[in-house]
């Protein structure tokens, strides 16, 4: 074996960079804090645990989505096998069993031998020691206060909020109906229970949760929230109708008790093999419990609905990435050092998976004395890594992979699923 590296955090990033490293021979030794130290997310010590939603998003071409789960499977992805290895339905969405997922990864990682897995809370870097800092956006509070100094940056934090989840056994199926909207089913059948709201239906519960008490979070007045992960009482605020346009947005369904598209709907996606539990889609909120049990049961279908998790509040913390990264994940500062996952400033399960796997080719090139060449821009890895080492520092905001981190075409295409199409082809192309 060749020269030791460590890696710091066994989630999602930690655990896809160490099987790069170790499936090239180098010897990876992989620190994890659970269970001694937990996070205020995760329940279990298993490595690569999902925290909140269980779908990888879209997976249907040509999204972009798509593009960044096709070419980390080129990329002969550990995660995104776990992921086939725990699919369960969930539309065009690639959804898993949460439990399959994290064992398939954990028996992965831990059978590997080249991988020494450390079970203790890493609170210090040496730039000498080549490392892969992964720690995600639940980092804990004394190696982040290390990074802040270690970085020379400010940290950033922002909140983001996580979505309840619902016993299938306690859903109404005679209110729920089953259904993907406009029928776009992997398996011809319904993937989402759908709770349908009439106008009086919506207008009540829009009141109620606007009057609603929120959990008294130290979270400033001012929070930045993250757009994409907005929670719904904060959607409320912003207009009667928001929710109606965004997470409670009715096109594509059709209610078969009235043959008619609701007023507005909540979907419920399944959670796991066994399907008996849903996620309350896009539902993420920071509602006291008593509360939000109280507000969630006004949802039609969901009267007697047994929650078996609340929505909450969390902490995300990041570097501020283009002041600090290369696009091959190294500091600038000191080479030895690779930032990958949540922390390095991109947001999702995939993208996280994405920049784990960066940091582990690149960092086993650089150990072997190759100079790490970052991926190319034209496919959705490099687009995502080269947004991370250039856009702007003073106004940086985490990025889920998306077309327009994409450079543009040579010969501009005016009809968007033909462009789409074509940025994917030449990101495959480019991503051997
Ligand atoms: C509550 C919450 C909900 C989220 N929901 C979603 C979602 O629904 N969909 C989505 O796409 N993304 C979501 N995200 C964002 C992000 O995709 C996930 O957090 C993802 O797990 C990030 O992967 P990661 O590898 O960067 O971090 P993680 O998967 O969190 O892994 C980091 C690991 O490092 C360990 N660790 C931390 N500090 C130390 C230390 N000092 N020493 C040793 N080990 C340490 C942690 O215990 C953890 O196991 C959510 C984030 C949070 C916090």
């Amino acid at each position: 074996m060749s020269s030791a590296i460590h890696v710091i955090g066994g989630g999602l990033a930690g655990c896809e960079a160490s099987w790069q490293l170790a499936e090239r021979g180098f010897a990876v030794t992989l620190f994890e804090m659970r269970p001694i130290q937990t996070t205020d997310a995760h329940q279990t010590d298993r490595f690569a645990e999902l925290v909140c939603s269980n779908s990888l998003k879209s997976d249907q071409p040509p999204s972009a989505s798509w593009l960044l789960k096709e070419e980390l499977r080129r990329q002969k992805s550990l995660l995104m096998r776990a992921a086939e290895d725990s699919r369960v339905p969930g539309g065009q969405a690639l959804t898993v069993d949460r439990v399959v997922f994290a064992d398939v990864v954990s028996a992965a990682i831990e059978a590997h031998p080249n991988i020494k897995i450390v079970r203790a809370e890493v609170t210090g870097i040496d730039p000498a020691q080549p490392t892969i800092i992964a720690t995600g956006p639940l980092t804990s509070s004394r190696l982040a206060e290390t990074l802040t100094r270690f970085t020379g940056a400010d940290r950033l934090f922002f909140y983001d909020s996580i979505s309840p989840i619902v016993d299938a056994h306690t859903v109404n199926r005679e209110i729920a109906f089953a259904a993907s909207r406009y029928d776009k089913s992997l398996d011809g059948t319904g993937d989402y229970l759908n709770c349908p709201f009439n106008k009086p239906e919506y207008d009540r519960f829009i009141d109620e949760l606007m009057a609603a008490q929120a959990v008294e979070a130290h979270v400033p007045e001012d929070v930045p929230y993250f757009e994409a992960c907005l929670p719904i009482e904060e959607i409320a605020r912003r207009g009667r109708d928001t929710l109606r346009f965004g997470p409670m947005k009715p096109m594509g369904l059709i209610d078969p008790r009235t043959g008619r598209r609701p007023y507005a709907a909540v979907q419920l996606r399944q959670e796991n093999l066994r399907a008996d539990s849903y996620n309350l889609v896009g539902f993420q909120n920071h509602l006291k419990f008593g509360e939000q049990k109280r507000i969630m049961r006004m949802i039609p279908g969901l009267e007697e609905a047994e929650f078996l998790r609340y929505g909450q509040i969390h902490r995300n913390t990041y570097i501020n990435a283009p002041a600090l990264l290369t696009a091959t994940l190294q500091m600038r500062a000191h080479p030895n050092v690779f930032f990958a996952g949540q922390i390095s400033g991109v947001e999702g399960y995939v993208e996280s998976i994405a920049t784990g796997l960066v940091a582990g080719i690149l960092a086993a090139d650089h150990l072997s004395g190759r100079a790490p060449v970052a991926f190319p821009r034209e496919s959705a890895i490099g687009s995502l890594c080269h947004y991370i080492a250039n856009a702007d520092p003073r106004r940086y905001q985490p990025a889920n992979i998306a077309f327009d981190l994409f450079p543009a075409l040579p010969q501009p295409l005016k009809d968007r699923r033909e462009r789409q199409t074509e940025i994917c082809r030449v990101a495959l192309e480019a991503c051997v």
